[in-house]
Order: C-alpha cells, then sequence, then structure tokens
C-alpha cells in the first residue's frame, strides 16, 4: 500500500487515478497538485484528495509514490516545479503517452535516490479536466510501465508501482520505452492523426456544406469526430515527443493508402475484399482481448 500519493496534474488522468485509488484503498492519504487554480479549486470541491494545492512542491510532500499526469511537454517543468518537496526514495511515475522523451525528460531531473518509473494507462475519453475523471477507468485496461533500470532495489520500486496499478483495477505490462513509442504510434498515434485530418479536410470542403456533413455523419464520420474531439495540447505534444516513430508509423501507412488508391482506379474488386476481410478479423480479436464490446455500432443506443 502507498502511505502518501501525488498526483500532478488533476485533470481526466489525474482525477481519475485519485479516485480509483482511494475507492480500492490504495493510498493511505493523497494530495493533488495543478497549476491552474481552476481545477485545485474544483478537485478539493469535488473532496477527491486529502489536499489540493497549485504548490506542486508541498503537494508531493512526504510522498512516497509521485504521479505526473500532465501534458506531455510538460513533465520536466511539473518536476522542476515539484523538486524542493520530494521525499528522498520517492517513486516518481507518469501516465504520459509517449514514453521515450518522457523518460529521458524525468530522469535528467529526477534527484538522486529516486526511482524513476515511466509510465502509461491505455485508457482515455476525449474528455479533460477533473469533472471528467472517474474511478472505473483503468479496469481491464493496460498500464504500460517502461523501467530504466535492473538493479534490485529500482525492481523492489517497479513491483510496488505494479501492485498500485493492479490494485486500481488495471493489468500490467513491463515494455522498453521506444518500443512502447512504436506500438502507440500505431495503435493510438495514427488513428488520432487520421481522424484529426478527414474532421478537418471535411470541414474545409467547399462542395459539401459542413450542415450536411454533420447531418449525414452516422455514415462513419462520426465516429472519427469523438477521437478528433480529443484535447488539443495533450496531442499536440505527443505528436511533437512522438515525432519519429509517427513519422515512420505514418510512411507505412501513406504506402498502404497508394496501393489502395491504386486498387480502385484499376477496379481491383479482389484486393478490396481481400484486406476488408482481414481488418474485419483484426476488430474480431480486439473484442476477444476483452477490450471492445460486441455489440452492433458499439453497443449504441438507437434514440
Ligand atoms: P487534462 O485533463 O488536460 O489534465 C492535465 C492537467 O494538468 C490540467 O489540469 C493542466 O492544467 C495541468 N497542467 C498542465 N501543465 C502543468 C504543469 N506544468 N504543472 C502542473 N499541472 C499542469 O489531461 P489528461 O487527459 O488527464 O492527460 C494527462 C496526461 O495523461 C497526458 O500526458 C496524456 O498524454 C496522458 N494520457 C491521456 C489519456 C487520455 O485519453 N486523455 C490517456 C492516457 C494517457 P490546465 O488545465 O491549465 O492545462
Amino acid at each position: 500500500m502507498i502511505q502518501r500519493l501525488a498526483v500532478i496534474g488533476g485533470g481526466l488522468i489525474g482525477g481519475s487515478v485519485v479516485r480509483a485509488a482511494r475507492k480500492a484503498g490504495a493510498a493511505a492519504s493523497i494530495a493533488v497538485g495543478d497549476v491552474n487554480p481552476a481545477v485545485v479549486a474544483r478537485v478539493a470541491e469535488l473532496g477527491i484528495a486529502d489536499l489540493s494545492t497549485a504548490d506542486l512542491s508541498q503537494a508531493v510532500k512526504g510522498a512516497d509514490l509521485v504521479i505526473f499526469a500532465v501534458p506531455v511537454l510538460a513533465m520536466n517543468q511539473a518536476l522542476k516545479a515539484a523538486l524542493p518537496g520530494l521525499a528522498p526514495g520517492a517513486i516518481l511515475s507518469d501516465v504520459g503517452s509517449v514514453k521515450g522523451a518522457v523518460a529521458d525528460a524525468l530522469a535528467l531531473l529526477a534527484p538522486e535516490g529516486a526511482f524513476v518509473i515511466p509510465g502509461h494507462p491505455i485508457a482515455g475519453t476525449e474528455q479533460s479536466g477533473p469533472d471528467a475523471g472517474f474511478a472505473e477507468l483503468f479496469e481491464n485496461r493496460w498500464t504500460i510501465l517502461t523501467p530504466l533500470s535492473d538493479a534490485p532495489d529500482y525492481l523492489a520500486a517497479v513491483d510496488k508501482l505494479s501492485a498500485f496499478w493492479t490494485a486500481i483495477g488495471a493489468n500490467v505490462e513491463l515494455m522498453d520505452a521506444r518500443h512502447h513509442d512504436l506500438v502507440l504510434a500505431v495503435t493510438s498515434h495514427l488513428p488520432h492523426l487520421i481522424a484529426y485530418n478527414i474532421v478537418g479536410t471535411a470541414a474545409d470542403l467547399e462542395e459539401v456544406t459542413q450542415a450536411e456533413v454533420m447531418k449525414y455523419s452516422a455514415g462513419g464520420f462520426r465516429d472519427f469526430t469523438r477521437i478528433a474531439a480529443s484535447d488539443p495540447v495533450m496531442w499536440r505534444d505527443i505528436f511533437i515527443a512522438n515525432k519519429d516513430a509517427v513519422l515512420e508509423i505514418l510512411g507505412r501507412f501513406t504506402e498502404d493508402l497508394q496501393a489502395l488508391s491504386r486498387a480502385i482506379r484499376w477496379g481491383e474488386a479482389d484486393k478490396l475484399e481481400e484486406l476488408f476481410t482481414r481488418t474485419r478479423e483484426i476488430r474480431r480479436g480486439v473484442i476477444a482481448a476483452g477490450q471492445e464490446s460486441a455489440e452492433p455500432n458499439f453497443g449504441r443506443d438507437r434514440k
């Protein structure tokens, strides 16, 4: 059990971590630190932490586990502000969607004796802020930890952090940070880029009005709009921090798209059918892995 949990960033993910920790009894006391005074006030109002403060060094005082839940490019600024209050031997982790760049930033600034263990829960929604958080967000989802050492005392800290995530409902996997960034470039970053692009393209069309795009969106477009409604600052940071992996996967995607475009141009029906049959299997695999409902149309109410 964690004696004192400090979460820096009281938004969707930070707010969910503290709610889940409290529900599971995974931390004896909980502090939240955030630079945004409105977030500090809202966290206090919601009563989801024992302390809510804009003073990050105060928030981390006495904490044996500190989790940074701020946008990826704000991690080092948040750690700098928290530094004066950090307890010796504390575990410093995060929930950032990119691991290589964040691991480098945290490891560079962390004080001697702290255990930096980068992490990423593969769970979320398109919403932001403390009101968007909920205790069940991590249930049956994966949290990836990207350890930086195999020293015995470091591995004991990894076990402690894994036990924390397990206590709040997640399954834990250990992975190399650069591999994480490549995997997530395929499963999360590229899908967001495609969604932002297709929604942007539709918004800029001249021959089809925006009113028509919205009216007839049930044909597929509306599913992209959910992803494209995700937080602009968070996603700006992800693409900048995971540039190499995203560009590598985007290169592959562009080649495959060119091949599809050629198949359509030349009426290569078999080629199209073969691909669409294979991709259906992937959806079945996602459902079998317990990461999606088998209900048609995401189980959406027809109203
Ligand atoms: P969020 O709801 O916007 O919350 C982030 C909070 O951090 C905001 O209250 C923000 O204040 C605050 N903040 C920004 N810079 C700060 C700093 N330097 N020091 C202290 N607080 C600071 O964002 P989120 O969705 O929880 O995302 C947080 C992290 O989780 C990101 O790194 C993201 O990549 C990762 N993540 C997100 C998801 C998802 O689906 N959303 C899933 C997995 C991982 P302001 O309101 O003033 O900006």
